[in-house]
């Protein structure tokens, strides 16, 4: 498809570079060149909606060049890209993504999620892979015209949502290991359906590591992804959900399949509970749902509504302390936090041929509130702190 996408290699100077004179534009909202589809795809029903299989009728594209800077950002027909296979992102896997989400509420507004805080990941996510500064207020501004110009995508049920992938590729010519100074901003949507609570099992694996310390594992960056494949699909025939990611000879608990994880424990002096879960160390990514559980954590308000005591814990925690919290009838809930679940339970946590089992089938009352919390803000059934930003 001849759309305009393809990537053109310009001539490097005589010690292989590529000449970058004048300052290069910065990405520019307000520069913004709409082509609207002429045809709209039938909408997939709300019934047989799987994840990530469908998507809208619009993207956004914008590329960069290193003497140039940002083109002007398009919104067009959602379609193929071109490029040349040269690019350095199927080589190097120099790639970042976001996930975030777009409800429309009861009013008929739409609303993004914290939004800010998915772009300033976005930006710390392209400068860990030395990718071309990006500014995420104007990829926000795209966003938000792209959602509106493809709203009818958003279902209206409740627990509904359009999720938005925004992406960023190297897309520099040459085989070159180096930076890539060229790079494709895209922007594609995709309706999704509610996670129901169903809760999942989660083995605990020590002889794989998703992250480490110095790596990339608290950026959102498509590498640290693929890796995790195999051993997923082992823990899938042994009969588990998903993985949960441990680290270091100590069996610290770190992640659970790529979301968040957390758990609810009880404590000595009766007062409430803790809302466990690892420090940002460098080996976790700092989710926008877990920022937001613990802040509601930490928020009287908050507590005064659920009427209950939460005590946030960012803290280093092992497989020890999950069996010792366990056999002592501490360990209350145990939940798996991110855009695509919000807060999902898990039920057992299989390690070293044994079964921790959490009490309950469904989720608890801590993981109830703070879902249900956080889904009255998402479909802006109530107000909170700015964290429901509307898009009309
Ligand atoms: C995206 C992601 C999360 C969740 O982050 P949210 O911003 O809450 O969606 C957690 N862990 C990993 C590894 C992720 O990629």
């Amino acid at each position: 498809m001849g759309d305009g996408n393809s990537v053109t290699s310009p001539a490097p100077d005589q010690t292989g570079d590529y000449p970058n004179s004048g300052s290069p534009a910065a990405l520019d909202a307000s520069k913004l060149k709409i082509t609207l589809a002429k045809t709209l795809k039938p909408l997939e029903p709300i019934e047989t909606l799987c994840f990530g299989q469908t998507f809208s009728d619009h993207m956004v594209v914008a590329t960069h060049d290193p003497e140039k800077g940002w083109s002007a950002p398009e919104i067009k027909p959602y379609g193929p890209i071109t490029l040349d296979p040269q690019c350095s992102c199927f080589q190097y896997g120099g790639n970042i993504f976001e996930g975030m989400k777009a409800y429309l509420g009861p009013d008929d507004k739409i609303r993004l999620f914290r939004p800010d805080m998915n772009m300033r990941r976005l930006e710390r996510s392209c400068a860990r892979l030395a990718l071309p500064p990006i500014d995420g207020d104007a990829v926000l501004e795209l966003i938000k015209c792209l959602v509106n110009i493809d709203k009818r995508w958003i279902p209206k049920e409740s627990g509904y949502s359009l999720y938005i992938r925004p992406t960023v590729i190297g897309t520099r010519p040459g085989l070159g290991l180096t930076a890539s100074d060229h790079a494709m901003l895209y922007v594609i949507a995709s309706p999704a359906g509610p996670y129901f609570a169903k809760p999942i099992s989660l083995l605990a694996v020590s002889e794989n590591v998703r992250a480490w310390p110095g790596g990339t594992g608290g950026h959102k960056v498509a590498g640290n992804y693929s890796p995790g494949f195999l051993p997923q699909r082992t823990a899938a025939e042994k009969g588990y959900d998903q993985i949960l990611w441990l680290f270091g000879d100590d069996r610290r608990v770190t992640e659970a399949g790529v979301m968040n994880f957390f758990v609810v424990v009880k404590r000595d002096d009766e007062d409430g509970v803790d809302l466990v879960t690892a420090p940002l160390d460098g080996t976790i990514l700092p989710g926008v749902t877990r920022a937001s559980c613990l802040a509601l954590a930490s928020d009287p308000e908050f507590h005064k509504e659920i009427s209950m005591r939460l005590h946030p814990q960012e803290m280093v925690y092992t497989m020890s302390d999950l069996a010792t919290w366990s056999s002592e009838g501490k360990l209350l809930e145990a939940l798996a936090i991110g855009t695509v679940a919000i807060v999902g339970p898990c039920h057992r946590i299989g390690y070293e041929g044994k079964d921790i089992v959490i009490p309950g089938d469904g989720l608890g009352p801590v993981g109830t509130a703070i879902r249900k919390k956080i889904l009255d803000i998402q479909e802006g059934r109530t107000e909170w702190k700015g964290w429901g930003v509307v898009c009309n």
